[in-house]
């Protein structure tokens, strides 16, 4: 296993629409290690393919009891409505309110490609939202508005460049 360098805002590769997970093999087992390696590391509760530069609909998490692997992921259904603090290891963890559905269905395959699905609530059905977003090529930053979304930027930089 190894930890992989995070890919940060503005990279190209976070604002395309990931490639479909076709192999199901020992290889993808052993990156879906490293991006759980990496996101622990990283202190994130998830973590998807375009945040280590792989253009790939592919995440993992460990939220709130739910650890999962999802290739191809889609958000199948949604419910109600939940305003709360997000934020993202590839624009700094730099913290937003976001406002999203309180309740969210997730369907993708897993390591070995069976199809699931799994219904959380709250943060959990928020990572689901956020990392699928991920793997289509969409930050948190696009669904903030304007004036919010430059803030978060600008602070992120601004952090950046007292590392
Ligand atoms: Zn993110």
């Amino acid at each position: 296993m190894a930890v992989r360098k995070i890919t940060e805002y503005p990279a190209g590769v976070l604002a395309e629409v990931g490639k479909p997970v076709t192999e199901f093999d020992d290889k993808l087992a052993a990156l879906c290690d490293d991006m759980f390696e990496t996101m622990y590391e990283a202190e994130g509760v998830g973590l998807a393919a375009p945040q280590i530069g792989l253009n790939l609909r592919l995440f993992v998490m460990d939220c709130e009891g739910i650890k999962l692997i999802a290739a191809n992921p889609q958000i199948v259904a949604t419910d109600g409505e939940q305003s709360s603090q997000e934020g993202c290891l590839s624009v700094g963890k730099v913290p937003a309110v976001v406002v999203r559905p309180q309740m969210a269905r997730l369907r993708a395959q897993d390591e070995k490609g069976e199809w699931f699905e799994r219904e959380a609530t709250g943060y959990a059905a928020r990572a689901f939202m956020h990392e699928t977003d991920h793997c289509d090529g969409k930050l948190f930053l696009d669904h903030l508005p304007k004036l919010r979304r430059e803030m978060v930027i600008k602070r992120f930089q601004k952090e950046k460049r007292w590392e």
